[in-house]
This record gives C-alpha cells, structure tokens and sequence, in this order.
C-alpha cells in the first residue's frame, strides 16, 4: 500500500479487509518506530493517525538527537549509554537527516557548571556514549571559547566544553520511518481517528475510525492494540475504562526562531539560563532557532500557543548570553510550541520530571507507550513489540523475527561519508540545473529521494522546485493538505516563512491539479491559523 493520498479510499479499504496482528494508534515518532519494528519483524501492521503525521510533539522539539547531559545530572549513567549510542545508530541508518552537530557549553562565573565538572562531565558522557576518539570533547578556555563562538558574553566566561551531538528535522524523521514501514508492507492512514475501542468479552479486538476527509465512519480488527497517542493516550486510556494509577504530566516547549544574522551562532550552544534551566540557541542554514521554556500546560493540546511571557523569556535568556543580539519580539520570525507527554510525580517540577518511557498494560488488553524522547524511538519501539509479540497467539505459523531495525536504513538515507551529502548537491544542480541552494535544500529534505522529488516539478526556477517537492510529498508522503507540506514536510514555516506566501497560489494549483477542481487543501483554516499563531504572542 502506498502512501498515495489520492489513493486515500483504496487504504481505508486494506486496513477493513483483514484481521491486523497489531494496530498503532497514533503517528508521531513512537507509533511510527513501532510500526516499522513490528513489519519488520513480520507483523502485519496497521497505523491510524487522527491528525497528520508528527503534527503532535514530534514536529514540534528542539530537534535534537541528543545523549542527554540532563541524565548524567540525574546519574542515571544506564540511560545516558543507551541514548548516546543510539545516535551513532540514528545517523548511520538516515544520514541525511541525522547530523552531526559540535555543541557548545560555555562556563561562566556562577552558572551550574564550573570547570571541572563539564571536564569530567563530557569525558564520562563520550566514554558512556562510545564517541569515537576524534569526536570526543575539546575543552577550551576562555580565550578560545571567545574566538570560537565570538557572540557570546565575554564578562564571566571561564571556558566551554566543545562536544559531539546530532540535529534532525524531527518532522521529516517520522515521515523517513512511516514511509520505510509502509515499504516494509505497513498501512497506515493519516486524518483518520480513533474514536472508539472495540471489545470482545471485555479483551480488545478492534477500533472504530472516523475518516477526516469525509467523517465517514470504518472499524479495524487488530489482535493487539497499541496506544501511541503522545500527549493524547490518557484520552486513549479514558475510552478503555483503565485510567487508574499513573497519569501524564503536560508540560509546553517553545522555540522562537530569527534571521541567523541577529544571531551569529557558527555552533548549537546549550546555555545557562539562572533559574536551573539551560537552552539551546541552534544554527540552521540563515536561522537561528533557540528554547526551550517548560512550564506546566493545561490547555488545548491540538493548538499550544506561544505567549508574550514566553517570548520574553527566552529573549532575555538569549539577550543575556549574546549581549550583542539586542533581540526583541519584532526580530521574532517563526515560532512553535509543543507539549511534553511527561509522566506525573507528586511535587515535582516540570524540569525535574523523568523523561523516561514507561508502558502501561490495562486489562482489555491495551498496551499504552508514554513518555521517552525522539532520540530514544528504536529503542522504545523494540521494548514495545518484544511485549506485543508476546501477546500475541503462538499457532500463526509464522517465525517471527528478532528486532532488525539498528541495520535498516530508513527511506532516503545516503551513505555516511564519500563527499555526501555535498555529491548529491552537485549531482542535482548538474541533471537539474537549479541553483545549489534549492538543491542543498531538495537533498536536505529528501536525500536520495531529492532527484525523484525534482522530476516531477517540470523547469528548474523556484516555483518548479516547490512543485515536485509538494507532487512528491502528495504521492509519496501522504500530503493532503497545506499544514502537511509547509509545515511538517519542509519545515518552511518555521524556515522559509518568507517564502510561503510567494508560493502558495502555486501550491494551490498543484493540489487543484492532484486531487480535481473544488479541493479544499485548507480545512477549518487549520493552516491559516498555523502561520498567524507562529507570529501572535498573546499575553
Ligand atoms: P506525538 O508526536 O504527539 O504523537 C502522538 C500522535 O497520536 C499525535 O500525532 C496525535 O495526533 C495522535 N493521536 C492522538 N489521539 C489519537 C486518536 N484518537 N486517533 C489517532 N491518532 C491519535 N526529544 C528528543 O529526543 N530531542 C529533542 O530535542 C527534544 N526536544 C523536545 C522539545 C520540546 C519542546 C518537546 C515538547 C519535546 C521534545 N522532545 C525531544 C521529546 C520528543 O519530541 C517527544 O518525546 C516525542 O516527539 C513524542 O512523540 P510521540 O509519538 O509519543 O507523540
């Protein structure tokens, strides 16, 4: 099956014609991970998303395919090896979106960290992680840290510690691990609602859908049932009657993104904010995007807004550390917020709360995923389909295999190293003819998959570019409507913003074009909305 939203109505069809082995509700990097471990173990594997996919928590994080330093805080040594080395997994399976990032840490008088502590800190870190020798961390002094990072405050800096991290585009690694599982013989559908649990004698055998597109209704038998619903699983958990014991925490994330002009930052920097928190300022092409707050949030968990309050936090945080900046809310050009499906614990701050995963098992049958991070979605899908397995009947007839997902390389990966991704770059800008920034910007998005991506933009200006990429995303990455394409499959509202409004009587047309005359790519304004949020800080 593919994921050809013009070929929406032939899924639903699939997903009604058999008895699925397992059934993920949800697709945001922890239901898609666990889709793809679960086909590739040889399940028959369904997925349903109510929105679209990663429009939930997993467009909305700093990006970061990190170890986790928080954790070594904590001295929680065992989760800081098994994160840390999953990056180097995560970069060898989808290096054109996993990259390498040098992370700076700098030192200053009075702040959390002194010297020996980030000496010491960053060498069990790298050891834990195994980070080969080369990459290991540099320790630089104040000097040093000065002439590598000039933007920085100078008064009170003592040094930083240079080390090794990754940075992704949270967005597209879920649609990289959705399309990889639909490769591997999983159907999945976006828009499409789980709003009911189906039983047989009080144990779990299925779910009812509501279809987005057309509000019809459908059922799907699944022997088990996961519930990998982010933020939304104690909604999940409320339909199953087993809401009892543990509940989530909802905490808000923001970031605020600027021109990378007014702030220069040549590395990530993760800085001291003096309240105990620390935030990243990162560096992406001609942005600079910096967060994130943590602040209890009991709002609507479809639309997390950002406030003035915020803003201005983390632009007086920012302002602080980089004097020079002298930001203000006007040099605001994008911005989002997300919410952290975090587990509760009695008296805890939001920053103090474990960021660990944890599964839940109600008695129908359900079995429920909370909690964890992005970089941590192998790892957390394997732990869940070991369960499944499990559970389910052991007369299939069919072996099942053992977790294969560290050695599959996820759609569009290019191999690490042998002058990539700069050879793609030049490869499209000669068979093409565009101009290499939409090309770095074509292998960034697509890797391998960048030159299918232009065939289908028909010229080599601008607007030919953005045509293939929305084509492409219609055919291939379950595009249906303008949110999905601007915003979760290119990121161009949060990088490119400028660009969305010359673009879009073209993307218009291209919708008209796929899906016939009279299409509406902009239901409930969902998208008109999403770019006004990303500008209005109410108070
Ligand atoms: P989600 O992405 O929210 O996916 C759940 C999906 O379930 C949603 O898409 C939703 O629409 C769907 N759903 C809900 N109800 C239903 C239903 N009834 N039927 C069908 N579908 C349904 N982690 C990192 O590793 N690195 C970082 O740098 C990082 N930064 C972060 C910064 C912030 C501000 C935040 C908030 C989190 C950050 N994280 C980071 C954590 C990481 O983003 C999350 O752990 C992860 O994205 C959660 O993914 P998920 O799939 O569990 O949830």
């Amino acid at each position: 099956m593919s994921l050809d939203s013009r070929q929406r109505q032939a899924t639903i069809e699939a997903l009604k014609a058999q008895t699925w082995d397992l059934l993920v509700i949800g697709g945001g990097i922890t239901g898609a991970g666990i889709a793809l471990d679960a086909a590739t173990r040889g399940l028959k594997v369904a997925l349903v998303e109510m929105q679209d996919y990663a429009a939930g928590t997993s467009s909305r994080s700093t990006k970061l395919i990190h170890g986790g330093l928080r954790y070594l805080k904590q001295f929680d040594f065992g989760l800081v090896k098994e994160v840390g080395q999953e990056r180097a997994i995560l970069h060898r399976n989808a290096a054109h979106l996993v990259l390498p990032e040098k992370m700076l840490l700098p030192i200053v008088k009075g702040g959390t960290f002194g010297k020996l502590g980030v000496r010491l800190g960053l060498w069990l870190y790298d050891w834990l992680a195994g980070v080969k020798p080369e990459e290991r961390r540099v320790m630089l002094s104040a000097a040093e840290t000065a002439a590598t990072e000039p933007s920085l405050m100078r008064m009170g800096l003592l040094g930083a510690g240079l080390y090794s991290e990754y940075r992704t585009d949270d967005a597209r690694l879920v649609i990289e691990v959705i399309k990889t599982a639909t490769e591997r013989g999983a159907v999945t559908l976006n828009y499409a609602r789980v709003v009911d649990l189906l039983c047989h004698n009080k144990i779990l055998n299925g779910v009812r859908v509501e279809d987005g597109e057309t509000g019809e209704k459908f059922e799907i038998e699944a022997q088990v049932i996961v519930n990998a619903a982010g933020p939304w699983v104690d909604g999940i958990r409320e339909k199953d009657h087993s809401l009892t014991g543990k509940r989530l925490h909802h905490t808000k994330g923001v970031h605020l993104v600027v021109a990378h002009e007014k702030l220069p930052v040549k590395h990530a920097v993760y800085f001291d904010v003096g309240d105990e928190r620390m935030i990243f300022a990162i560096p992406r092409g001609p942005w600079t995007y910096f967060g994130t707050t943590d602040t209890n949030y009991n709002g609507p968990l479809d639309r997390p807004e950002v406030t003035a309050g915020d803003a201005d936090y983390l632009i007086s945080a920012v302002n602080r550390m980089f004097p020079q900046a002298k930001l203000g809310r006007s040099h605001i050009v994008s911005s989002w917020a997300g919410i952290r499906p975090l587990i509760h614990e009695e008296g805890k701050a939001p920053s103090q709360l474990s960021r660990k995963d944890e599964l839940f098992y109600s008695p129908s049958g359900l079995i429920t995923i909370a909690g964890g991070k992005l970089t941590g979605y192998r790892k957390m899908a394997e732990k869940v389909v070991d369960v499944v397995l499990k559970k389910l009947p052991k007369d299939v007839g069919r072996p099942w295999a053992s977790c294969q997902t560290a050695t599959i390389s996820l759609a569009g990966s290019i191999s690490v190293g042998a002058g990539q991704p700069n050879g793609l770059v030049a490869q499209l800008v000669q068979e093409f003819k565009i101009d290499e920034r939409e090309a770095e910007w074509l292998a960034g998005l697509y890797g391998s998959n960048a030159a299918a991506a232009m065939r289908l933009g028909e010229g080599n200006d601008r607007l030919a570019v953005l045509r293939g990429a929305l084509r492409y995303g219609i055919r291939v990455e379950g595009v249906a409507r303008l949110g999905d394409f601007f915003i979760r499959r290119s990121a161009l509202l949060y990088f490119g913003r400028p660009w969305i409004e010359a673009s879009l009587p073209t993307a218009r047309a291209v919708f008209a074009e796929e899906f016939g005359e009279g299409y509406d790519p902009d239901p409930g304004m969902v998208f008109a909305n999403a770019y006004a949020d990303a500008l209005r800080f109410e108070p």
